[in-house]
């Protein structure tokens, strides 16, 4: 596949931490089966409810330089004391599903997709507030790193015009629609330049 056929299938899915990005793609996951939601990796330590392979492949932070350096990692990004990326693997698996690949990543993450894969889609999730994005935030138990999660998610809202698509992350259904019909109007478009 050439970079410009990777970056027609490829969606990514940025915002502040705590926007609600996870859950608006496993809601839009479980309505459309013909997108590949990546898996990312990171040295942060699971939560509660995480589990390997399915939130994050948990990794070692010499686990994760050793990927680098062997150029696996496609995109990476050191976010509040820990890294994160997605590996060249998981993009390659998804493409040979045939599938349209979604990447959730944050903001730094998405510039450096675009860098790479200039076709890619960039959807930007704003939360409804600062209010409700703070009480997301410090609900996930997360005390020690509110305040700096925070002061990343201000920088970050203000890059948001720099993105394809933003959306508004009040109403869940509304919001899984409004990306499922971002999807189809982007694929479309390149279907039909295609023929
Ligand atoms: P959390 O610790 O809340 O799971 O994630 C922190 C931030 O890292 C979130 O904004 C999340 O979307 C982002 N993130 C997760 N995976 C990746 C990745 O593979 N690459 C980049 N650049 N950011 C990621």
């Amino acid at each position: 596949m050439t970079k410009n056929e990777v970056g027609k299938r490829l969606f990514v899915l940025s915002g502040p931490s705590g926007c609600g990005k996870d859950t608006v793609i496993k809601c839009l996951k479980m309505v459309r089966d013909d997108i590949f939601l990546s898996v990312s990796c990171t040295t942060r330590a699971p939560r509660e409810n995480e589990r390997e392979g399915v939130d994050y492949y948990y990794i070692t932070s010499e686990q994760f330089r050793q990927m680098i350096e062997a150029g696996e990692i496609l995109e990476y990004n050191f976010y509040a004391g820990n890294y994160y990326g997605t590996s060249r693997q998981e993009l390659d698996r998804g493409l040979a599903e045939g599938k349209i690949m979604v990447l959730v990543i944050d903001v730094n993450g998405a510039h450096n997709v675009r860098r790479l894969y200039p076709d890619a889609t960039l959807v930007f999730l704003l939360p409804p507030s600062i209010d409700v994005l703070r009480q997301r935030i410090a609900g996930r138990g997360l005390t020690n790193d509110v305040e700096e999660r925070m002061k990343i998610a201000i920088a970050e809202i203000a890059d948001a015009d720099n993105f394809d698509y933003q959306l508004v992350n009040d109403d869940l259904e509304t919001c899984v629609n409004e990306l499922s019909a971002i999807i189809d109007t982007v694929m479309n478009k390149a279907n039909q330049m295609e023929e």
